[in-house]
């Protein structure tokens, strides 16, 4: 499966985030018997339509989607210049397919800042600046074969010029993901078997003191910092409390601080939708469960992912969007009332798509 990465620099509290993440980690809450490696956290997605919907199809459980972080060693400067811990590193943002990035934005004496000072602009280029200079080396190590090469073979030179027009933009300090070069893009295509590391989707985890969750005008400060990236504020030490208490309880204290929902919930769903994933709907009398796709699967891609045999022996599939069957209020009522479409291997998945697949065996 899909996995973010989360880098930061020292004591910005990505310890304390990645614990809060942990704590609410799906695979140790409903799947005692998993292996769960000690680096991951695979948090469930929030989503109250599958409360909705258990109630509708008098579902025994509900089970959400997921997406996994991984805790990736610490940056520091340098790292691209490759020793040791600053390789591992690197191999390990590679190997993620999108980038947190914790910000520290809470003032705290008691914490040490690495470069002596509180500042999210700083720390995001320090960041930034290891990334854009590893992926610059790759870039110096391939480009002049490429070249060379493209100079006798002719359907060589969209790669070259890929290249050469992604060097310009790191060379300015700026990454490919900002620049427009993401992942899904042709460009990015070209790009894909050097491994970057900058093309990958960015998202930024602002670990602020509690006044500046309900703070808009420093909130959109730090949103046009990352754009087009998206930015989420939380409190890591709110966040592990709140991963200790009931739900009534948490509740209470996310309200005492202006906020509806736990950060970690808002950073599992924007995770999520970064990575490019999406879900659909089942329910029935065991469960009402959201199923993860990429973002444009057809339906028999999206059967294939309850079963390789759901795919090959697709047939048709049997879809009512969620809203139409909460007003309803079951599928019988939703098929009555002509909302139930059939629809064939061609069909594109749409989000709160409630789906019955029919296939062969
Ligand atoms: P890491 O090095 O990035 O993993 O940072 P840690 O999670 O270990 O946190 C570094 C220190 O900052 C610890 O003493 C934490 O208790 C503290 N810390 C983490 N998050 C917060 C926060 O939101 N507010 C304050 N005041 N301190 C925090």
């Amino acid at each position: 499966s899909l996995t973010i990465g989360i880098v930061g620099l020292p004591n910005v509290g990505k310890s304390t985030l990645f614990n809060a993440l942990t704590k609410n980690d799906v695979l140790a809450a409903n799947y005692p018997f998993a292996t769960i490696e000690p680096n991951i956290g695979v948090v469930g997605v929030p989503d109250t339509r599958l409360t909705r919907l258990a109630e509708i199809f008098g579902s025994e459980r509900v089970v959400p989607a997921t997406v996994d972080f991984v805790d990736i060693a610490g940056i520091v400067r340098g790292a691209s210049e490759g020793e040791g811990l600053g390789n591992k590193f690197l191999a390990n943002i590679r190997e993620s397919d999108a980038i947190c990035q914790v910000i520290r934005a809470f003032k705290d004496e008691n914490v040490v800042h690495v470069d002596g000072k509180v500042s999210p602009k700083d720390d995001i280029e320090t960041i930034n600046t290891e990334l854009i200079l590893a992926d610059l080396q790759t870039i110096e190590k391939v480009l002049p074969r490429l070249q060379k090469e493209a100079r006798v073979k002719k359907d060589v030179q969209p790669k070259v010029k890929a290249v050469e027009e992604a060097k310009a933009i790191l060379d300015e300090g700026r990454t490919l993901f900002s620049a427009g070069i993401a992942q899904g893009t042709e460009q990015a295509a070209l790009l894909h078997d050097l491994h970057l590391l900058t093309t990958k989707p960015f998202l930024y985890v602002f670990n602020v003191d509690e006044e500046e969750l309900t703070d808009e005008a420093f909130k959109d400060e730090q949103r046009a910092l990352v754009a087009p990236a998206e930015a989420i504020f939380l409190n890591a030490k709110l966040e592990s409390e709140l991963a200790e208490l009931d739900e009534a309880d948490a509740l209470e204290l996310l309200r005492s601080v202006g906020q509806e929902e736990p950060g970690l919930a808002t950073l599992a769903r924007v995770g999520f939708d970064t990575l490019g994933l999406q879900t659909y709907l089942t329910a029935g009398p065991k469960e009402a469960r959201a199923w993860t796709i990429k973002k444009g699967a057809t339906a028999p891609e999206a059967a294939g992912v309850i079963h390789t045999d759901f795919q090959r022996g697709f047939i048709k599939a049997e879809v009512v969007s969620f809203d139409d069957l909460v007003e309803a209020g079951s599928v019988a009522e939703a098929r009555a009332r002509g909302k139930a479409r059939m629809e064939g291997k061609d069909y594109v998945m749409q989000d709160g798509d409630v789906v019955e697949f029919r296939f062969n065996v």
